[in-house]
């Protein structure tokens, strides 16, 4: 099971304008084939199906723990998203069309079925589908497959990052370019621990610079890059046999026993042309006053 905190891996900035367009590109890293829904579900279901978990151990705590750490980042996209779509339309009596700005924007969706949120879709509005787990069962397949499915993810992540210069996008990328670099590294690691295979020497993808990506540096400076968390108070000990030694950079590679610390999950004002959340202030009396009843007081 899931032990759930209400926090974001990082802090994500308040954009002092939004760009709905770039909102759409980025629901590629979200709900794209490569994207964090594919990444969470992927190794979901992995550690859900493994076999001979007590032989294997380290695998799949491995897999088990990288699981927590992707739902983390679907959070993280979904909210980059809701910043980046936020003041897009302005309230106004429905007559004069408040919303008329949408109309051009590339993701109807995010208008119309969703209240300037994110989707479980992709950059085109195509919806992320089970298609895109890939659990063969074989460890060694999977664990190449978690390889590649990482180093795709990276590529889409470093292109979206070159179509758009909005904070709140750059922010998100910069760290899950830091987070998904630990996750091909961790990978390797189990691929050549299982096979003597490595990975680095054998191909010459990936390349896990950061330094040309300027909101990707201070995560590093962080030592983001060499840490990887069990997120978990106490279970999934044994990734240490996996993750351990130095990083490509030299530094020595770190497990950290739970999750890292997180910042404040951002709030979303009422979008009254979008009848969102569509609670009247009258309303919201009555309800505030039954909550009080039944709190006893
Ligand atoms: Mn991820
Ligand atoms: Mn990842």
């Amino acid at each position: 099971m899931i032990l759930r905190l209400d926090k974001l891996q990082i802090e994500l900035p308040r954009p002092d304008s939004p760009d709905a367009n770039a909102a759409a590109a980025v629901q590629e890293l979200l709900g794209g084939k490569y994207g964090e829904m594919s990444t969470l579900n992927n190794y979901m279901f992995q550690s859900f199906n493994f076999r001979q978990k007590k032989k294997f151990r380290p695998f799949y705590e491995l897999i088990a723990s990288i699981t927590a750490e992707e739902f983390g980042h679907v959070e993280l996209v979904s909210n980059t998203i809701n910043l980046m779509i936020t003041g897009t339309t302005f309230p106004g009596d429905p007559n004069i069309a408040p919303m008329e700005n949408a109309k051009d924007k590339r993701n109807s969706y995010h208008f119309i079925q969703t209240a300037q949120t994110s989707l479980p879709g992709d950059s085109m509005g195509r919806p992320w589908t089970g298609d895109n787990v890939f659990n063969s069962g074989n460890l060694v397949l999977d664990l190449l497959h978690n390889f590649f499915l990482e180093c795709g993810a990276r590529t889409h992540k470093m292109r979206v990052y070159e179509m758009t210069d909005h904070p709140v996008a750059r922010e998100m990328i910069g760290y899950l370019l830091v987070r998904g670099g630990v996750h091909v590294l961790a990978y390797a690691k189990a691929i050549e621990i299982m096979t003597g295979v490595d990975m680095k020497k054998m191909l010459p993808i990936p390349d896990l610079d950061n330094r040309k990506f300027d909101t990707a540096r201070k995560f590093e400076a962080q030592g983001k890059h060499r840490k990887l968390y069990t997120f978990s108070p106490e279970d999934y000990k044994q990734i240490s046999q996996i993750w351990k030694g130095e990083h490509p950079d030299g530094g020595t590679l770190e497990v950290i026993q739970g999750a890292p610390r997180g910042a404040p999950i951002p709030d979303f004002e009422e979008v009254p042309e979008e009848f969102a959340p569509g609670v009247s202030e009258e309303d919201f009396q009555e309800i505030a006053k039954r909550l009080q009843r039944s709190a006893g007081l």
